[in-house]
C-alpha cells in the first residue's frame, strides 16, 4: 500500500519518533503547526475512525492523554488542543488514522474557528435526525 504513515512505521522513511510501543507510534509533524506538533497512529493501517479496532483505539487514546500531559509539561506549554481529521471535507490528507496533539501557546498563530450558526440551527431538527 502506498502509505506515507505505513512508511514511516516501517522505517522506509525517517521521522522523528516521540513514542512507540507494539500497536501505536508517535511522530512530529513535519509541518510543526505549533511547536511539538505530534500525530499519534496505530502501526496497523486503518483509514480513519470509523474503520480503527476499538482495542486499538482505546490504548491509543490512553497514549495521545500521556503525550499530551508530557508536552504540555516538558514543552511548556499553555494548553493543548487534540484533533483528529476524518475524509478530505474533514481535512484528511493522510488516510492513514492519526491524532493530532498541538501543543498551544499563548501568542501561537493557530487558527481553529467555531463560527456562531446557532441562529440559523434548529437543535431539536438535529437531534431528531441524529437520533430517529
Ligand atoms: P491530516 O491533514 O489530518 O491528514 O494530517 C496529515 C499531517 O501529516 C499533516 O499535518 C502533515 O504535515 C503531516 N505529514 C505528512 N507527511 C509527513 C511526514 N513524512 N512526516 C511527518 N508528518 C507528515
Ligand atoms: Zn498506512
Amino acid at each position: 500500500m502506498n502509505c506515507i504513515f505505513c512508511k514511516i512505521i516501517n522505517k522506509e522513511i525517517p521521522s522523528k519518533i516521540v513514542y512507540e510501543d507494539d500497536l501505536v507510534i508517535a511522530i512530529l509533524d513535519l509541518s510543526q503547526a505549533t511547536y511539538g506538533h505530534t500525530l499519534v497512529m496505530p502501526k496497523k493501517h486503518y483509514a480513519n475512525i470509523y474503520e480503527i479496532d476499538d482495542d486499538t483505539l482505546a490504548h491509543l487514546i490512553k497514549i495521545v492523554k500521556e503525550l499530551a500531559i508530557k508536552l504540555k509539561n516538558k514543552l511548556h506549554a499553555d494548553g493543548i488542543n487534540i484533533l483528529n481529521n476524518n475524509d478530505e471535507a474533514a481535512g484528511q490528507t493522510v488516510m492513514h488514522y492519526h491524532i493530532h496533539i498541538l501543543p498551544r501557546y499563548k501568542n501561537d498563530d493557530l487558527n481553529i474557528n467555531f463560527t456562531d450558526h446557532s441562529k440559523d440551527t434548529n437543535l431539536d431538527d438535529v437531534l431528531n435526525k441524529i437520533n430517529s
